[in-house]
């Protein structure tokens, strides 16, 4: 029998956990759902913060040591990362703009945030007074903030992740300069080091259908309390916040991306569509920008015109360190958690969120959930409590193969945006008449290797 998909699952466990948290409401079982249930919710969510740190670290320095290149291709690479980061922030103001406007957390009824203010975020007031230190002590603090005095102490908080970020860059670039016998078998160390942790992120994703039904049963019955009708109000937020973050990702689909191929590259953007779709395709049943790269590549190579060395340099790194989609759903998804848990933001704090979401997008790994588990570290930096995740995890999948699809066509833009800029992007490709060419190719392969 055909397995079923993960996010099928996923949707499976969703629904599941809904009718159980909604028929403990109505029968008057909650404390069941309390003490039987919700713990597996738990346990995942803590899964998920415990795999952060080393995630993070590993690839961090995984993906910066491999820019051993970087002096040879230098202004590739400038460009390279200029493109990134400047489509990161801009992303992420986008999302800012979003959310701020349609207040997808309004449409919680105030009671509803009340109450959920003090079921998730219980330590909501010492962080706000800790943030408010920290704007007394200057506008550097965020930056001396972000220097750990010991490493140990980094990595022993979620909170302090933007210094474990920090340790990763000053470990990366050290690697990159120190002489290659002896930063080789360090390198290795990472390489198979950041192979595990993937692969503990993908056992922790299995456990996600238990875990995100447990996660919603838990969530109904703590917001309905002994009123079902109040769960909708949840849902009418979760809904309105799924809206915001689609319509961020379609802006950078539909508008971002083609006026910069309009205004660097002589391509279609239709073309330019046709050429990246199975990478799109493939994005979205993936979840994972890492799975999809070998396709990426091979489309941006042979349909789009792209030149071996660009794509080979720019396609890697974009999937390690450009994550548009990330970058919107980081921003939309914390504030929306912000106004469900009643906290008003400032503009330092949207500020820290435009620093710390840029820095997330970059160190969250190309595989699934990675958005979700970074996030640990945008709502951390605004004094918001991890389990907020609890909000909105239950529809992360769906957000995570949309957003994937985004951080892929980025990736793909860029590569073809520097490739025009270096004269490397072979021109006046036909995509129909790849397509026919593709065709032949595979009827000639079945004729040489028959199916049956
Ligand atoms: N799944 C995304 C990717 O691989 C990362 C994320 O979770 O946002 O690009």
């Amino acid at each position: 029998m055909k397995k079923l998909a993960l996010h099928w699952k996923i949707l499976i466990g969703m629904v599941i956990g809904v009718l159980v948290g909604l028929a403990a409401v109505i029968g008057e079982f909650g404390w069941l759902v309390t003490d039987w249930v919700k713990p597996f919710g738990t346990i995942f969510i803590n899964l998920l913060k415990l795999i952060a740190v080393p995630l993070i670290l590993v690839s961090l320095i995984d993906g910066i040591s491999n820019l051993t290149d970087l002096s040879k291709l230098s202004r590739i690479g400038g460009k390279t990362i200029g493109f990134y980061v400047a489509s990161t922030v801009l992303a992420i103001t986008v999302g800012l703009l979003l959310v701020n406007s349609v207040d997808p957390g309004n449409f919680l009824p105030e009671q509803k945030r009340e109450e959920l203010k003090a079921i998730y975020a219980p330590e909501l007031s010492d962080k706000v007074e800790s943030a408010s230190t920290v704007k007394d002590s200057g506008p550097l603090q965020i930056f001396v903030d972000i220097v750990p005095d010991n490493i140990f102490g980094a990595f022993s908080s979620n909170v302090n992740m933007l210094q474990v970020i920090f340790f990763a860059f000053m470990f990366g670039i050290a690697m990159v300069m120190t002489p290659q016998e002896k930063a080789l078998p360090v390198k290795k160390f990472f390489d198979g080091a950041n192979a595990v942790i993937l692969r503990i992120v993908e056992l922790a994703m299995r456990f996600a259908p238990i875990g995100v039904m447990a996660l919603l049963a838990g969530l109904i019955v703590d917001i309905a309390g002994d009123d079902p009708a109040s769960a909708i109000d949840l849902f009418a937020a979760l809904g309105v916040y799924s809206i915001t973050v689609v319509v961020g990702l379609a802006f950078m689909i539909f508008i971002f991306y083609p006026a910069l191929l309009v205004s660097f590259t002589s391509i279609k953007y239709r073309n330019f569509f046709k050429g990246i779709f199975p990478a799109q395709m493939l994005a979205f049943s993936t979840s994972s920008s890492a799975a999809t790269l070998p396709v990426t590549m091979d489309r941006v190579e042979k349909n789009l015109g792209v030149s071996e060395e660009v794509s080979s340099f720019v396609l890697p790194l974009g999937a390690t360190i450009n994550m548009d989609g990330t970058s919107i759903h980081q921003a939309v998804s914390a504030v929306f958690i912000a106004q469900a848990f009643g906290h008003d933001l400032t503009m330092l704090d949207q500020l820290t969120i435009v620093l710390t979401a840029t820095l997330a997008s970059i160190g969250a790994a190309a595989v699934p959930s990675a958005g979700i588990i970074m996030l640990v570290i945008v709502l951390g930096a605004i004094g918001i409590e991890p389990e907020g995740l609890a909000l909105i995890i239950a529809v992360d999948r769906p957000l995570d193969m949309c957003r994937t699809i985004v951080n892929v066509t980025g990736d793909a833009t860029v590569a073809t945006l520097v490739a025009s800029t270096e004269g490397e992007l072979r021109e006046g490709l036909d995509p129909d008449q790849l397509l026919h060419e593709e065709v032949l190719q595979e009827q000639a392969r079945d004729e040489k290797y028959p199916i049956d």
